[in-house]
């Protein structure tokens, strides 16, 4: 069951302060919420005194649990201590992953807890927070201890797009690797920076990743974002350009001894 939240935020353009609801659950069943975000629109809002449209500064957990995908959406990802992003997801994940435990018909021990039944009932992810780490590892399905965190809304959309076209499990996990790849390098600005991502994700610089680019392009395209189209074909030349320079350090011949 979808799960909303009042936003209380400032319009980043007028700075007026505003309240407006927004999704911060959805299961892959909730069918308003789900065209919502296959169509790109989920939590897009418009200020009231300025028009300007913009997404809501709120996380949104996506979960398909027939074919066990956890993904979680977060604003501002980059500028989150591990604390705070934490206490930001610590409700909409909890609440998922009881509703998961819920449908599967797992029972959770009691918690030893003061708090009676009545307070459960209040706070339904009590049972599931008051699991030990070991607890939670034999009783439930890995992916649910092991959710996704991204930080662009166009990951989830495209994820999302990906299971309805059919694609499986393992080729949408792949593929959403490669679309925050794809985020991270457009996002280092700096040489050293761009160089340790390529660095770390070499064994991604491959055909695929190809592909993926080339159907961003031709879906920005569509859209008429040039100025997209240009920074995906800069990514392009990037990755090329250091597949070129890790090819000439190998041919180099090494120091005999
Ligand atoms: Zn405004």
């Amino acid at each position: 069951m979808a799960e909303t939240a009042l936003c209380r935020y400032h319009c980043p353009n007028c700075q007026a302060e505003l309240e407006q609801e927004g999704y911060i659950a959805i299961n892959v069943q909730d069918e308003k919420p789900m065209e919502a975000l296959l169509a790109g629109t989920i939590n897009l809002t418009t200020c009231t005194a300025c028009e300007a449209q913009y997404l809501l500064p709120i996380p949104l957990v996506y979960h398909n649990g027939e074919r066990e995908l956890l993904i979680i959406y977060v604003p501002d990802l980059v500028q989150l201590s591990p604390e705070e992003l934490n206490q930001l997801i610590e409700y909409p994940y909890s609440l998922t992953v009881t509703q998961e435990i819920a449908r599967l018909g797992i029972v959770l021990p009691e918690p030893s807890l003061p708090q009676g039944e009545e307070y459960q009932t209040k706070h339904p992810t009590t049972r599931f927070a008051s699991l030990t780490q070991e607890e939670a590892i034999t009783l439930l399905p890995g992916y649910l201890l092991r959710p996704t965190i991204v930080d662009g809304l166009q990951v989830l959309v495209a994820v999302a797009q990906a299971v309805y076209d059919g694609m499986s499990t393992q080729e949408v996990l792949d593929d959403m690797v490669r679309l925050q790849l794809i985020n991270k390098i457009l996002n280092a600005n700096d040489p050293l920076v761009r160089r340790k991502v390529l660095h770390h994700s070499e064994t991604y610089l491959n055909e695929p990743l190809n592909e993926v680019i080339q159907t961003l392009q031709e879906q920005m395209g569509l859209e008429g974002n040039a100025e997209m189209v240009d920074k995906l074909q800069w990514v392009q030349g990037e990755i090329e350009r250091y597949k070129k320079s890790q090819q000439e350090r190998l041919k180099k011949p090494t120091l005999e001894h």
